[in-house]
């Protein structure tokens, strides 16, 4: 299951469930779309790869089994901060910001 993180881990803006402009990793590290595009340049400081926008996790539950949806799955409340420093994240998107995700 997906851990719906509340922050983006660069600028620290809340991500709430729904938020439309949440990007996440194959990792789930997660950042808003302006730090994604003006900071990160889609390259994911920490593993090298690309950037999708989080699917929003449903509010109700549609069925008795599974019990899915918010109510049953909430969001993570720890917050996470990117360990990474400026100057890292520009070396990191300079090196892979020009090559497809597939070849990375
Ligand atoms: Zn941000
Ligand atoms: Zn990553």
């Amino acid at each position: 299951m997906l851990e719906l993180r509340p922050n983006c881990e660069w600028c620290d803006k809340d991500l709430p469930p729904d938020a439309d402009d949440a990007r996440i990793c194959t990792y789930e590290c997660t950042y808003c779309a302006k730090c994604v595009a003006d900071v990160l340049k889609d390259v994911c400081p920490t593993c090298g790869g690309n950037f999708v926008p989080r699917p929003i996790r449903p509010k109700t539950a549609y069925h008795d089994t599974p019990k899915l949806g918010l109510g049953h799955q909430p969001v993570a409340t720890k917050r996470h901060y990117s360990r990474w420093t400026t100057e890292q994240v520009e070396r990191m998107a300079a090196l892979l910001k020009d090559v497809a995700a597939k070849d990375r």
